[in-house]
């Protein structure tokens, strides 16, 4: 295998998890910068993430043009991935889901935190972005590259960002990073939902969310997870 065959295995390895960690069902999506040049990224065509093969992965700039679509239909938000890999430079992938566990927390005042060790990895507080801020009614989907920008804008440097009454964005400094980052987003947010029905709730402290984010990406476990969620997802 080549080092460029063998990211596109991680990044179909990456949709595969997903589906199996049910983070994304028919829809949801994610990308990959492209290792060699850093003007373009890779994401699969317009297929279930359960369903996709290396085959399926096309090659976009970052103005989210396909440069050679092989006659397949495009996803209609790439414009999400795209923005965010031209706002950041540090963004290796990028995941966008419409997971129902946090939903809630897009419409609602009560703010996603970190509440469970293993989640610190979502930052501090999640910000919320919505769509009708400055776009007024729309279909919801981000589907312009003005979309894309602002809600990059919205997320500065953070890990996460949830859309009002859509679902969630996630950029990870790999593909591992941004799908541990996504599942522990879900677990997080299922958590804290439970917590909060019990009364007062004490999150993690902002000293302790520091020092995990600090050694998330050295951190050995992240390999065990990475191994372990691969075979679950018949990788
Ligand atoms: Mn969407």
């Amino acid at each position: 295998m080549t080092a460029l065959t063998e990211a596109i295995d991680t990044l179909v390895t990456g949709n595969r998890i997903l589906a199996r960690e049910n983070v994304v069902d028919a829809f949801g999506h994610i990308s990959m910068r492209h290792p060699d040049d850093p003007s373009r990224y890779f994401l699969a065509c317009s297929r279930s993430p359960e369903l996709v093969e290396a085959d399926d992965i096309l090659e976009f700039a970052l103005d989210s043009k396909c440069i050679d679509d092989r006659g397949k239909t495009l996803y209609i938000e790439r414009p999400i991935h795209g923005s965010l890999y031209q706002a950041r430079p540090e963004i290796m992938s990028v995941i966008h889901n419409h997971s129902t566990a946090v939903i809630p927390f897009g419409v609602s005042k009560t703010p996603l935190r970190p509440i469970v060790h293993v989640a610190a990895r979502i930052g501090h507080e999640v910000p919320v972005w919505d769509i009708y801020d400055n776009f007024g009614d729309t279909d919801i989907l981000v589907s312009t590259n003005d979309q894309g920008q602002d809600l990059a804008r919205a997320m500065g440097n953070g890990p996460v960002i949830l859309m009002r009454g859509h679902g969630a964005t996630v950029a990870g400094l790999s593909v591992q990073d941004a799908v541990m980052t996504a599942v522990y987003l879900q677990v997080n947010a299922q958590l804290q939902m439970d917590a909060l029905r019990l009364g007062e709730v004490t999150y993690l402290h902002p000293g302790e969310v520091d020092i995990r984010l600090a050694r998330s990406q050295k951190f050995v476990g992240n390999d065990r997870a990475w191994e372990y969620m691969s075979r679950r997802a018949g990788r």
